[in-house]
Order: C-alpha cells, then structure tokens, then sequence
C-alpha cells in the first residue's frame, strides 16, 4: 500500500491561487488513500466544504477503485462531462494517481495533489503501517530472513550492523531493535546464519534508473 498524509488546506489553497473562484473538479482513491483516510469518500466531501468555503465552485467528484489505474480513470473522463469543464482539477491520491488523473486531463485543464506520498508500506491492520521496502529493484531479502536492511537500517547497511548498536537496540531510534539484531535472530531460528558471511556488493543502480517502465506484454 502507499502511503500518503494531507497536505494542509493553506497548502492546498495557495497552489490553487491561480484559479480562484473558478470551477473544481475532485478525484480520490478508494483503495490506499481511503484506507490512509487521506482520499476516501469523508475527505472528498470535506475537500469540497473546505473549498466551497474559500470561494470555489465544487462541480463534481470520482471515487476511483484505484486512482493510479489508467483504463479507470479514463472511464471517468468518458463518463462524466463535467470533468472537461472544471477550470482545475484537485486530486486526493498517490502522487501516481495525481500522474494518472493528469495524463487524462486536457493540456490546458491543471491538475493539483491535495496529498503527499509518503512511503510503500506492510499493512498490520486498519490504519497501522510500517515501511517494509524502498523498491530498491535488486531484492536481498532471500538472505535476511524477509527484514529489509536497505529500509529498516536507518543506514541502509546491507553487510551487517554499524559499531552504534547498544544492547540490541539501534542507535538511530533506540526505540527500534536494529535490523541486523532482527535479521540474525531470524537466519539463526532458520539455521541460515551462513548467509550472513556472504558479502552483499553496492547496489547496482542502473537497474533502478528513473523513470521506471515494466510492459509484460
Ligand atoms: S531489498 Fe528491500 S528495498 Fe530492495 S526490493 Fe527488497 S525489500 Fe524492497
Ligand atoms: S544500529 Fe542497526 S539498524 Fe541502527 S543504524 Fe546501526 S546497523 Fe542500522
């Protein structure tokens, strides 16, 4: 899931100064920033509120599935007339989604992020997340028992802890035991420890150059 947190209305409002009193159309994300409750139907409605009550004309709104999925939020535009007529549109999702909505908008029709994205992350429960992968695109998780120290070291330390580790805990957030105590604990419980004296070479970054494309067919 990704992971997002509203900008703050004065934010949002100042990037909007150009089309003030103007019409607005809202896009949201009923998967990852509704489950933020970030983009979901309360704060779609709450958006349009807040700018009705600073001056613009709300005309209409889309709670897609998933607002980074191109052929849904194409629909929308199809659908729905009023999309072409808005003067601006304000989009509640991924800076993805807020891709998406874009590249479906008329050149001349500004598209702005009512959120910002933050990070990809595990879901433990409803409303509880942590980062468990920066999408480094050369996975090493096969030799760290499933911990990823490019994004629980603070460090990103891939061939073992630093000389800050103090009783097991990281020095970074001593809150936090380090992922290399945890990624032992772990190899040991699999008698894997062997892995650990393997040594894991820099990053090839090449293969995580920008912007990243995957066409399956
Ligand atoms: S090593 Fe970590 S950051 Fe890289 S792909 Fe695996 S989980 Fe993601
Ligand atoms: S104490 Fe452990 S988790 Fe913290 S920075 Fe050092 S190696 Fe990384």
């Amino acid at each position: 899931m990704i992971i997002t947190k509203k900008k703050s209305v004065d934010s949002v409002l100042k990037s909007l100064e150009g089309v003030r009193d103007k019409r607005i159309y809202l896009f949201g994300c009923n998967s990852c920033a509704e489950q933020c409750k970030t983009g979901g139907p309360q704060e779609l409605t709450e958006m349009a509120r807040t700018l009705e009550d600073n001056g613009f004309e709300v005309i209409g709104s889309s709670l897609v599935d998933e607002t980074c999925y191109n052929q849904l939020v194409r629909r929308e535009f199809r659908r729905k007339e009023e999309i072409r007529r808005a003067d601006a549109i304000v989009v509640l999702a991924c800076g993805a989604g807020v891709k998406t909505v874009a590249s479906n908008a008329d050149a001349s029709q500004p598209v702005f992020p009512a959120l910002d994205t933050l990070f990809l992350a595990s879901v433990e429960r409803y409303g509880r997340f942590f980062e468990g992968c920066s999408l480094c695109g050369e996975c090493v998780l096969d030799r760290t028992g499933g911990i990823c120290p490019h994004t629980e070291c603070p460090k990103g330390l891939l061939n073992g802890p630093c000389g800050g580790v103090v009783g097991g805990m990281c020095e970074v957030d001593t809150s936090n035991e380090c992922a290399w105590v945890r990624i032992f604990k772990r190899l040991e419980k699999q008698n894997r420890l062997d892995v650990m004296k393997r040594f894991s070479p820099p990053k090839d970054h090449s293969g995580s150059l920008r912007p990243r494309n995957v066409c399956l067919r």
